[in-house]
């Protein structure tokens, strides 16, 4: 309890958000990062928010939403349960299913349903819609949070009659790192 009242008081810098630009809620991941503290970040983020929101971030909640994190990119339900099964031998696919569902709900992860995988969430303390550029190559994932675009798609929507519920936007490309390779690739073929 105390760590998590410390880490409450002081709070870390945000590692992988660039200070630019605030709409960018996760790029993609960085080299000669230090991902361990993209993790504890996560994790201290998420026991920060269910604490002032009352709910409870159990063993198995915490541990699930660590195995997210362990890459920036998206896990599939059962790669968690593999992994789970690996620690404790009555995990089944409820257990996962029913963490991701707290995740979801609380906004530390979020679902990419044209991968059918999960992300976590670098900006969890905000509610939002996010806008998700995927590769195409390499499945990486970076999450925007911009306002302005969701705005426009729900007055778009509402000239056509239509009320927006909710919106997720999913674009696919070519992630920075992917794009250096291809780069680098043509390079060499025409020298
Ligand atoms: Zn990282
Ligand atoms: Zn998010
Ligand atoms: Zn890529």
């Amino acid at each position: 309890m105390l760590r998590i009242l410390l880490r409450i008081a002081a709070p870390r810098h945000r590692a992988f958000v660039p200070p630019m630009n605030k709409s960018v809620v996760t790029p993609f991941r960085q080299h000669d990062h230090d991902h361990d503290h993209c993790v504890d970040e996560a994790l201290a983020q998420a026991e920060a928010n269910c604490l002032r929101k009352g709910v409870r971030l159990t063993k198995i909640r915490r541990r699930v939403l660590e195995l997210i994190w362990r890459r920036h990119e998206p896990v599939k339900a059962y790669d968690l349960l593999d992994r789970l099964k690996t620690e404790h031998r009555s995990a089944a696919p409820p257990t996962v299913y029913r963490a991701l569902d707290f995740l979801l709900a609380e906004g530390l992860i979020h679902r990419i349903e044209s991968l059918n995988a999960y992300v976590g969430c670098g900006d969890p303390s905000h509610p939002h819609l996010g806008q998700f550029l995927i590769c195409q190559h390499c499945n990486a994932v970076a999450e925007l949070n911009d306002p302005d675009i969701s705005a426009l798609l729900r007055r778009k929507s509402e000239q056509l009659g239509f009320q927006v519920n909710w919106q997720t936007i999913e674009i696919n490309g070519v992630c920075p790192d992917c794009r250096s390779r291809q780069q680098g690739e043509q390079d060499r073929g025409l020298s």
